[in-house]
């Protein structure tokens, strides 16, 4: 090999590896789709096709692509705006943050589902970080809980202490977030 040569990765545009283009090629040589991603696009399909109400789907389709109206999203968009978080005045760095590493998110998810805190740190160094949070709730029977409901709440949760300066105790939400979950079981028996 000449010292000139170089490594050009083919899955991507910019010849630039990613695990995501490594899964598409993977799948393409295996001439099928890898079960891992085979599952986890069966949940987004169940998802998109549960009875819920249309907004809420929209909301974890941004989630997962990110382009929910955070201030970190603002700011890359060149929109001067502080990045100090409504509920603990930390920093809202990141969806992270807001769903999960805030001390609000964190107190919801301690009272509602706290299994959760014992994946988070392994999921964080996930490249499909929502993929991860979706197929685990899924396999614990827990999707309408805490997809439809704790994930949905937090967010026009952390709206209204933003701009309207009110918010909910971690355990309202909780609360209202169990006996939804609780209605749509009894009417479905
Ligand atoms: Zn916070």
């Amino acid at each position: 090999m000449h010292s000139c040569d170089t490594f050009i990765w083919h899955g991507t545009s910019n010849g630039h590896y990613t695990v995501k283009s490594g899964y598409y090629v993977a799948r393409n040589l295996l001439g099928k789709v890898s079960p891992a991603l085979d599952y986890r696009a069966a949940i987004w399909s169940r998802l998109w096709g549960a009875s819920v109400q249309p907004k809420i789907k929209f909301f974890l389709w941004r989630v997962r692509h990110n382009i929910l109206p955070t201030k970190l999203n603002w700011q890359r968009r060149g929109i001067p705006i502080d990045d100090a978080c409504p509920m603990c005045n930390g920093t809202e760095s990141s969806l992270l943050h807001i769903f999960f590493t805030c001390p609000f998110s964190r107190k919801v998810w301690e009272l509602c589902c706290p299994w959760i805190m014992d994946y988070l740190q392994g999921w964080m160094e996930e490249v499909n970080f929502w993929d991860c949070v979706l197929e685990e709730a899924s396999q614990l029977g827990t999707l309408d809980l805490v997809a439809y409901n704790l994930l949905w709440s937090i967010w026009p949760n952390r709206n209204k202490s933003l701009h309207e300066l009110v918010c909910k105790m971690p355990s309202a939400l909780c609360a209202a977030a169990i006996r939804r979950v609780a209605e749509v079981v009894a009417s479905s028996i």
